[in-house]
């Protein structure tokens, strides 16, 4: 018997059938099949029927180029994921989109806690400690290049930039904070994948931005 997270799972795809670049496709007796969203047409995919065979699919991008942010537009072509059922399809979206679909659930309970990103950064330690002098028009620009949805990151972000509730960019449009946009462009509905605090990569592009800062040579006087 489903339990709750899959009977959510299943009232989601109710009004759609998108999760960042994967398209779901609902079979009869019960099964789905997953695919690129760019391969609709296709007739020449890789046919796969185990959920786990997702943690490969995710690992490389088409160039076979590890993936360290699952949720960068960059999912691999060319495979057909056949799921007998609800539980299958829910450990199969866990391998591509780590963890998103939880919080997708405590978000539509309004039960999500989100980190800013000053918060994040102040508690950094060790190496990544530095990043937290990082300046607002710095942050401004290495979130608005890094998160970006054409080629960073599908997530949506909820986060804001520092306690006054400024944005995480100005430089990112309207849409990367809009839950209901298809942020891979396409305009179909979606269930977003959601950013509810700055991850690890970011806090590296901070970091990056500090120091590079620092190393650049003073004007001369
Ligand atoms: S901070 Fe969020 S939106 Fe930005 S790259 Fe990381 S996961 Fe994606």
């Amino acid at each position: 018997m489903p339990d709750f997270i899959e009977r959510s799972l299943e009232t989601a795809l109710t009004n759609c059938s998108r999760v960042g670049e994967m398209s779901i496709r609902r079979i009869n007796g019960g099964g789905f099949v997953l695919s690129h969203c760019d391969d609709g047409g296709r007739d020449d995919l890789q046919c796969l029927q185990n959920p786990e065979e997702a943690v490969e699919i995710a690992r490389y991008d088409d160039a076979g180029n590890y993936r360290p942010l699952k949720t960068a537009p960059n999912l691999r072509h060319g495979w057909r994921l056949e799921l007998v059922d609800l539980g299958e399809l829910r450990r199969a979206l866990d391998y591509f989109y780590p963890g998103r679909f939880a919080l997708f659930n405590a978000w539509k309970a309004n039960l999500l806690v989100t980190t800013t990103l000053r918060d994040t950064l102040n508690r950094q330690s060790g190496m990544y400690r530095v990043a937290a002098k990082i300046s607002d028009e710095q942050v401004n620009q290495v979130v608005g290049d890094f998160c970006r949805s054409s080629d960073g990151c599908l997530r949506t972000i909820l986060w804001k930039r520092d306690a006054t509730g400024a944005p995480a960019s100005t430089q990112l449009p309207p849409e990367k904070f809009d839950t209901s946009h298809d942020q891979t462009g396409d305009g179909e509905p979606v269930i977003p994948l959601l950013c509810q605090e700055p991850c690890n990569l970011l806090v590296a592009e901070c970091r990056k931005a500090v120091k590079l800062e620092g190393a650049a040579p003073s004007a001369p006087e």
